[in-house]
């Protein structure tokens, strides 16, 4: 007999982070106040020294925020959650914590494009060097760290290539040099990916994607593994100010009701239309790390428990081929960003990934006939006719005009 406090992932996306509330509510109420009176001025003081548990002021604590915060936290196995205002005050929160001028970080070629930008940006300005590499290469990595890296900075599989990285030889590398090792887990969710049973220090999330998985919130999250990294990352959180409030915080956990279904039906169709895309006369190349010819479908195999629910395609026609096709799909939103039960549409070079310049997007591998497509839960039937009416429109001329 299994132990009954070792719940199934499914068990704990319904019940993870919920409390006892006065009045008995089965979900959290939405304790939507700035602020919280103290019994006493004593109490207020002992509150502020830590000496007591209670909230003060909502940009340090709310309840509403914390049971999301712990279910997040108890989905990834992780010690403890700080909820942020989007995915990028949780990736900005994560450097400013982790570095500091003369500090060096090693951070993957296949990122989201705005992470990219802040460290070539204000990490630079602050100090912070970056290296950016293939991290689906370990020699890459080994390569690139000196005795002053402080981070290694992944995200697998990547944006949007969705290379994969090994998340356990690369902690092993970190770990040999005393810098962390950051896994951006958005892609994946805790639903397929748990980056801290490979060794991973610090795990953040768009939780605008998968996690919330309506398209109705912007957020993001940061898990840590224990108390002192908690106390670490609250303080730079609290001081930067990029902190969720209770209302998104309640659509998102109420999202994560619904996680592990839904990442079943994103995997399960994104199945069946990689393998019709590979099939398809018009694609030269599809991206998907459930067919076996992703160069590192073994890797993906060891480390997700699903393919996820993104594909990213090359038509032969490139870039004119691609705005063809978007042009002509119906059910498909054209629409950046991703992991909501709404099948998406985007081209990386004129859209998500412009802002870091074709240098830069040459060298991470997005091309410019690069289509990605984020499945959503509608029927896979459905989604296939308008992939294949959109796909009979893609004009076959190859036209690069993406600078
Ligand atoms: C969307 C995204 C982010 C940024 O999140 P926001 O909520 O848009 O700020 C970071 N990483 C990945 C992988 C993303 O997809």
């Amino acid at each position: 007999m299994e132990n009954i406090d070792d719940k199934y992932f499914e068990t704990k996306c319904v019940h993870s982070g919920i409390k006892e509330y006065e009045y008995g509510p089965v979900v959290p109420p939405i304790y939507q106040t700035s602020t919280f009176k103290f019994k006493s001025a004593g109490h207020g003081a002992a509150l502020f020294a830590g000496e007591e548990k209670g909230y003060i002021y909502t940009r340090m604590g709310n309840p509403t925020v914390e049971a999301m915060e712990d279910s997040v936290a108890e989905l990834e196995g992780g010690h403890k959650a700080l909820g942020c205002g989007s995915g990028m005050a949780a990736v900005h929160t994560v450097f400013a914590t982790l570095t500091q001028t003369g500090d060096h970080v090693v951070c993957s070629h296949a990122v989201y494009g705005p992470t990219t930008t802040l460290l070539n940006s204000v990490m630079k300005r602050y100090g912070v060097q970056t290296t950016f590499v293939d991290a689906s290469n370990i020699d890459e990595v080994r390569d690139a760290v000196t005795s002053k890296t402080r981070v290694i900075y992944i995200e697998t599989p990547g944006n949007p290539t969705l290379a994969i990285s090994d998340i356990e030889a690369i902690a092993a590398i970190a770990h040999k040099n005393e810098a962390s090792l950051v896994v951006d887990n958005t892609f994946m969710s805790p639903a397929l990916q748990k980056p801290f049973e490979f060794g991973a220090d610090i795990i953040l999330h768009s939780m605008t994607k998968f996690l919330n998985g309506h398209a109705d919130v912007i957020g993001g999250v940061i898990v840590v593994k224990d108390e002192e990294t908690y106390r670490e990352f609250r303080k730079t959180l609290n001081q930067l100010g990029g902190v969720i409030d209770p209302f998104n915080s309640f659509l998102v956990h109420r999202g994560i009701k619904t996680l592990a279904l839904r990442m079943e039906r994103h995997c399960e169709s994104a199945s069946i239309i990689a393998e019709y895309l590979v099939s398809h006369p018009a694609v030269e190349k599809v991206m998907f790390p459930g067919l076996p010819s992703h160069p590192q479908f073994e890797l993906a195999k060891k480390q997700q428990k699903g393919p996820g629910g993104l594909i990213s395609f090359e038509l032969k026609g490139g870039c004119r081929a691609g705005q063809n096709m978007m042009n002509s799909i119906k059910l498909f939103q054209l629409a950046v960003s991703l992991g909501g039960v709404e099948s998406l549409i985007q081209h990386p070079a004129s859209m998500t990934h412009a802002s870091m310049g074709k240098e830069v997007r040459t060298a991470a591998g997005i091309t410019d006939g690069l289509v990605r497509l984020s499945i959503g839960i509608e029927n896979v039937k459905d989604l296939m006719l308008d992939l294949e009416q959109g796909l009979e429109k893609v004009d076959k001329v190859r036209d690069v005009v993406v600078n």
